[in-house]
């Protein structure tokens, strides 16, 4: 007998930011579990490379444009994606950007970029799947925290502050939406090789080191460490696991 438990066959994910890097990681799981693909981000270039490599592969997948700070850029984002595949069972809040900059220092502008788009975005979008979620009595919503949601960052204020928000608003979505059927989770994680962090690598090698001497793994992490347990929260597997937060850390937050 098959194992249909973390099984993603005919379901359909929305992904925010899933043109690259982590989001892009979680997107690839999730085709070769056999889900049905929304790419979302701003840059449609980028976008669009990724939706014809994955319907190259036989993953159906549409690209869609969308900036998540914006509320009626999210609502077409939702109406596209069900226009296209008839219901959004996964909602990945993966989209994201770093300003970095000490706390006195930081510009409010800045600011409120960063938590429009990290925290603000995931709210938007959250609220814009509730309808159709609730309709079917069915939904997964996965949250891209970090370990600045644990660890507090001198030159991520902002950055910090959506993140530790990002847990918060899961556990309220969890708690809110239980009833109708939907699971809401957050990812932690941890020091990942993408485009946000490649300024550290570059230009930070003492940081990068640092970090890496505090990874128990004794590496930086991929994109593709982060889908298993993206698969895990997107599928029945996890029916019964709510509001949690669950680091892929290599052992950083442990250490
Ligand atoms: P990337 O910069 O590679 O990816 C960020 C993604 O977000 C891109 O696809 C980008 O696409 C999209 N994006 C940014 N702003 C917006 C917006 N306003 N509307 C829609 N999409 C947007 O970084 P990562 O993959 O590293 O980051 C992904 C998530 O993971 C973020 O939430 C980040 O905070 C989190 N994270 C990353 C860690 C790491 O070590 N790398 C560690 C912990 C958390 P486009 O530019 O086309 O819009």
């Amino acid at each position: 007998m098959s194992n249909t438990l973390f099984d993603l066959k005919g379901k359909t994910a929305l992904i925010t930011g899933g043109n690259g890097g982590i989001g892009l990681g979680i997107a690839e799981g999730f085709a070769e579990s056999g889900a049905n693909l929304a790419i979302a981000a701003r840059n449609t270039e980028k976008t669009q490379e990724v939706v014809t490599k994955f319907n190259g592969k036989n993953t159906p997948t549409i690209g869609i444009e969308v900036d998540v700070s914006d509320l009626a850029s999210v609502e077409n984002m939702v109406a596209d994606t069900l226009k296209a595949y008839g219901s959004i069972d996964i909602l990945v809040n993966n989209a994201g950007i770093g300003i970095r900059n000490l706390p006195q220092e930081y510009d409010i502008e800045d600011w409120n970029k960063v938590i429009d788009i990290n925290l603000t975005g995931a709210f938007l979008s959250s609220k814009a799947v509730y309808p159709s979620m609730k309709k079917q009595g069915a939904g997964k919503i996965i949250n891209i925290g970090s370990m600045t949601s644990i660890f507090g960052l001198d030159w991520a204020v902002a950055y910090a502050s959506s993140k530790g928000g990002i847990v918060q608003l899961t556990k309220t979505l969890a708690v809110s939406w239980a009833k109708d059927g939907i699971q809401a989770n957050t990812i932690l994680p941890g020091w990942i090789h993408t485009d946000l962090t490649q300024g550290i690598k570059d230009n930070y090698k003492n940081r990068y080191d640092h970090i890496l001497s505090r990874i128990p793994e004794n590496r930086w992490g991929e994109p593709a460490d982060l889908s298993g347990t993206a698969i895990f929260l997107a599928s029945d597997a996890s029916n019964y696991v709510t509001g949690v937060s669950i680091p892929v850390d290599g052992g950083y937050t442990s250490f």
